[in-house]
């Protein structure tokens, strides 16, 4: 591949970078917007008991209820990621996939102006469905944009990146004072409204997607994915077989000591872990095996990261609620918007970030994906020592500043810088092309587990209260992240090189595309 590859014509290009990114871009912004937008909405439009303003009832439950619902469903908008990135790799390529989750979503967030307990529920289902088909193939096609080995897919995933940020920023700033002027409803209105904005963009930018995302029905076999038949094969591998039986075993058993949510969340775990173990077994050569392995070991940093940082949207938000002096010369700061300070230092930061890397990498001393996760993990992690120092005011005096609010949020936002962009680009670097999709759809799946364990972890605050929760987290972030630095050369020697490519070909460049950020 290689060079022949980089000597292709170019794509059309703004700023360096093909300008099918640019309509991604912005059809992902106006998606997080109303993603955010509702989000930020969501646990306190469900503990709100009173009609006492001008934002309508809520629905009066319990912090408990809420954040269990909050949990179970960021969990699944996640999670529907990867019958979403089987969908677009068996049927109907990537491209189709994020049109129809597209309209769902507007669906979804149309329903949600209504009232009723029925639309409720309906939306967020409608919400999950829509996300999930869109969210890991827009990203697939990001990935797409660019050939092998092309040193500018890092700083396009940066960009991107930033386009998520933007819309979440955009969102959180403004559905705060939305509702605040209008009501719950109106809040999940916005949201309905730019996710057509979104639709409008993706549609009218489609000439500039023209390679990127189609389906290939596949009839020769090599290339052809079919999961019915890794399935069946599972029942003539011995010892896949008897893992995949232990696996279905503990499910059931969670399923008989917790709930059944946990149960058909158990055996839907067991289906994927299945698959991926048959795909493992399948790969044709060890170098194929071993990056799958290390990409699978490194969603095990995902799903803590998520599970820490997502305390965002829950049990921090009820904090800030709660537990802040929102003061701010004389103006009550709504709490929502506190939800934009991550994306706000993002849009701030993630070049910067993006670009102290590429620095590095040009001198030749870039540092692995795998290190760079695990350092997210780390910062985040300090980030929550700040969210302590805020709980111990707020033993002592009954309030607590919001500095140290923004102060987690940044410690949080620089980890997620390191984590997130990153992951994503790798997964595009190490996934075996043909299961690529899929790929994605499990990274973001990890993500949506990380999301439950950030409930789970919220909901017991009631129990054990927020002070211990937060040193918990940063006792428990601090140590993965070490632990991961510690193995990290081994786990490098598993990518076979998969980063080091980039900088050979980087050598190459001249014959076929320029350095983005110079
Ligand atoms: N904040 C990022 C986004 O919305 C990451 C979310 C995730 O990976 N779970 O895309």
């Amino acid at each position: 591949m290689g060079t022949s590859v980089l000597k292709q014509p170019r794509q059309k290009e703004l700023f360096g970078q093909p300008i099918g990114l640019y309509i991604l871009f912005l059809t992902e912004m106006w998606e997080r917007f109303s993603y955010y937008g509702m989000r930020a909405l969501l646990v306190l439009y469900m503990t709100t008991q009173t009609i006492g303003d001008n934002r309508g009832a809520g629905l009066g439950w319990t912090n408990q209820e809420a954040l269990a619902l909050y949990g179970w469903y960021t969990m699944l908008v996640y999670v529907m990621s990867i019958p979403g990135g089987m969908i677009a790799d068996k049927l109907i390529g990537q491209k189709k996939a994020v049109l129809i989750g597209a309209i769902i979503l507007c669906l979804g967030h149309g329903v949600l102006v209504l009232t009723d307990i029925w639309a409720f529920y309906t939306g967020l289902g409608l919400v999950i469905l829509g996300v999930g088909l869109l969210k890991p193939n827009i990203s697939t096609m990001v990935g797409g944009l660019y050939k092998e080995g092309d040193i500018r897919r890092d700083k396009g995933f940066s960009i991107f990146y930033i386009g998520i940020n933007l819309g979440s920023l955009l969102a959180t700033m403004t559905v705060g004072l939305v509702v605040a002027e209008w009501g719950w409803h109106a809040g999940f209105g916005l949201a309905g409204i730019v996710m057509v904005l979104g639709l409008i963009n993706y549609v009218a930018g489609q000439k500039y997607l023209k390679e990127v995302g189609n389906y290939i029905p596949n009839n020769n076999d090599e290339n052809d994915v079919s999961y019915g038949k890794l399935y069946s094969k599972l029942f003539k591998s011995p010892k896949q077989l008897l893992f995949a039986c232990v696996l279905l075993a503990a499910s059931i058993i969670g399923w008989y000591f917790m709930d059944w949510g946990y149960g058909m969340l158990f055996i839907f775990l067991t289906a994927i872990a299945s698959l991926l173990m048959m795909i493992y077994k399948e790969l044709e050569t060890q170098v194929f095996k071993d990056r799958f392995l290390v990409l699978l070991l490194s969603f095990i940093m995902v799903i803590i990261f998520w599970g820490a940082f997502e305390q965002a949207g829950g049990l921090m938000n009820l904090y800030t609620e709660t537990n802040t002096n929102r003061m701010l010369f004389g103006w009550e700061v709504p709490t929502v918007m506190f939800q934009s300070l991550n994306a706000g230092f993002i849009i701030l930061f993630a070049t910067l970030v993006a670009s102290i890397w590429a620095k590095r990498k040009l001198k030749g001393k870039e540092a692995s994906s795998l290190f760079k996760m695990a350092l997210g993990i780390i910062i985040m992690g300090f980030g929550f020592l700040f969210m302590v120092f805020a709980a111990m005011e707020f033993e002592k005096s009954g309030t607590s500043s919001m500095t140290w609010l923004v102060l987690a949020y940044l410690f949080h936002t620089i980890g997620e810088l390191c984590i997130s962009p990153v992951a994503l680009s790798f997964i595009t670097k190490l996934a075996p092309v043909k299961y690529a999709s899929l790929m994605m759809g499990v990274y973001f799946a990890a993500t949506g587990l990380g999301n439950k364990v950030a409930g789970i972890i919220g909901e017991s605050a009631s129990e054990f209260g927020e002070l211990t929760i937060f040193l918990g987290i940063v006792i428990f972030t601090v140590i993965i992240g070490v632990l991961f630095i510690i193995i990290l050369k081994p786990l490098k020697r598993l990518t076979h090189g998969a980063e080091e490519t980039e900088r050979v070909l980087k050598n190459e460049e001249a014959e076929g595309f320029e350095l983005a950020d110079n």
